[in-house]
């Protein structure tokens, strides 16, 4: 008998001899991820089980350095503020805030999370549309940037300034169409309806408010950087009406988040490499449009009002990855070939929206096919990629998803099963878990039985 392990047998397909190339050029061959962050894929699943989420902390800081340089260079007072809905594990914050990166924050909750981590309320931008009493109390109370939403929070935070016996320094957030992407209407106040501007008198004439700053975040994953440059144009038109007409002086534009991240959405034809702008890109068209817009009111003594952007996904993206494991291969009734993995749309929220790039630890003998990648819920909607070509992979090998920074490890559900860990490839190259994976304990913490519900059945060992 022979000593050399034997291959499983796979069933024959026919496949189209494509030439080494397809309509974007060569075939995905031998595009492999063997390491993360410079350790091996195999090395990080042995230690810390598959699936497994693995945040690398020196690109992160990298993408942040690299986002603050792109504004240093073109805009005299820049203020980067960390979006924790993109990615609040502490690990993450933290490095950001250690980069100078102060807080981003669109709930009670995420306030709480923030404060938890150290950060003082000067350092905090509370936005978002629900914010409860208690909630605007601290953060009126510890000094926080406070983004008015609408009318019936202006209503309630002047109660509450009031109560305190402060004026409270507020920011009011617009929404308008930039012409370049489709207007988010649903938050802050509308500006060409004149309802941005009635906020705004309000504000001045208020006894308890003062009005320091406009804010606006005109959508996610916007490509066009003519929007961000419209958007700043328009902010600062708006600023300049509301100096003259009731004597506020601004001290901020917060112009938001909503630059792209280097991932393939769904619907776009082109790869990421090309519709992707550099930070430099977005930097230059939006602080060339501002300087335009700032030009004569500078000249007029007012000082430039300092920029600020709250950052969610080009800085988190590309930094972290998701390893999963092939449980089964089957076959197709049509022929394709579908894979199991162990991780699904409950650990990557984002497949929904995103063809995430999956790669094998390394590329095994035989030819590369149209593959149906599945995750294990026991749900049909539970798909991590359509199709993509991948070689045969056997039980045991490993798939790199990759970037899934952004909206993941917030979106992501406890559903059929535990959420998995996530690592941090330090900067000095160790390892640190900086979420255990869930267990059983973790996920049933917060509920509580009846007692006459304690036991399953009426009597012990079972049914009758
Ligand atoms: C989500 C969010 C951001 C971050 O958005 P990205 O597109 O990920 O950069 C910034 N500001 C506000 C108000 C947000 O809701």
């Amino acid at each position: 008998m022979s000593k050399t392990k034997k291959k499983p047998w796979v069933a024959p397909t026919l496949s189209a001899h494509g030439g080494g190339l397809n309509k974007f050029g060569a075939t995905r061959r031998n595009l492999v991820t063997e390491r993360i962050g410079g350790i091996p894929v195999d090395e990080l699943t042995k230690r810390f089980g598959s699936p497994l989420f693995v945040v690398e902390e020196r690109r992160l800081r990298d993408n942040a350095r690299r986002l603050k340089s792109a504004f240093a260079y073109r805009w005299p007072r820049v203020i980067h503020a960390w979006s924790y809905k993109t990615n609040y594990l502490g690990a993450v914050c933290n490095a950001l805030h250690q980069e100078g990166y102060i807080a981003e924050v669109v709930s009670a909750f995420e306030y709480d999370k923030a404060r938890a981590l150290g950060v003082p309320g000067k350092d905090i931008i509370f936005n978002g549309p629900h914010k409860p009493r208690a909630a605007l109390e601290r953060a009126a109370r510890e000094g926080a940037r406070i983004h008015l939403d609408n009318f019936d929070e202006l209503y309630l935070l002047e109660d509450v300034a009031r109560g305190l016996k402060k004026t409270v320094p507020v920011a009011i957030r617009l929404n308008f169409d930039t012409g370049f992407t489709d207007p988010w209407s649903r938050f802050g106040f509308n500006l060409e309806s004149g309802q941005a501007m009635d906020c705004a008198r309000h504000v001045a004439e208020s006894a308890h408010l003062k009005l320091v700053g406009l804010h606006t975040h005109i959508g996610t994953f916007v490509t066009d950087v003519r929007a961000h440059a419209a958007a700043a144009t328009i902010l600062c038109g708006f600023m300049d009406a509301v100096e003259a007409q009731t004597g506020a002086v601004i001290d901020y534009l917060d112009l938001g988040g909503g630059f792209a991240s280097k991932n393939a959405l769904q619907g776009v034809y082109l790869p990421p490499e090309q519709v992707v702008p550099a930070p430099e890109q977005y930097a230059e068209a939006l602080c060339d449009a501002l300087m335009a817009a700032t030009r004569e009111r500078e000249a007029r003594g007012r000082p430039q009002p300092t920029l600020i952007l709250e950052t969610g996904r080009a800085v988190v993206d590309d930094a972290e990855s998701l390893v999963a494991s092939v449980v089964a291969n089957k076959r197709l009734p049509d022929g394709r070939r579908g894979v199991v993995l162990d991780a699904g749309i409950n650990a990557l929220f984002t497949a929904f929206w995103y063809h995430h790039d999956a790669r094998p630890t390394r590329w095994p003998d035989g030819i590369a096919e149209e593959t149906v990648l599945y995750g294990p819920l026991c749900m049909n909607i539970d798909v991590m990629r359509q199709s993509i070509q991948l070689p045969p992979l056997g039980v045991g090998d490993k798939l790199v998803f990759s970037p899934v920074g952004a909206y993941n490890n917030t979106q992501w559900m406890q559903f059929i099963e535990y959420r998995p860990a996530v690592t941090m490839v330090m900067r000095d190259g160790s390892v640190e878990v900086v979420r255990e994976r869930e267990d059983l304990a973790y996920v049933t913490a917060q509920e509580r039985l009846p007692a006459s519900l304690a036991q399953p059945f009426e009597s012990a060992g079972g049914t009758a």
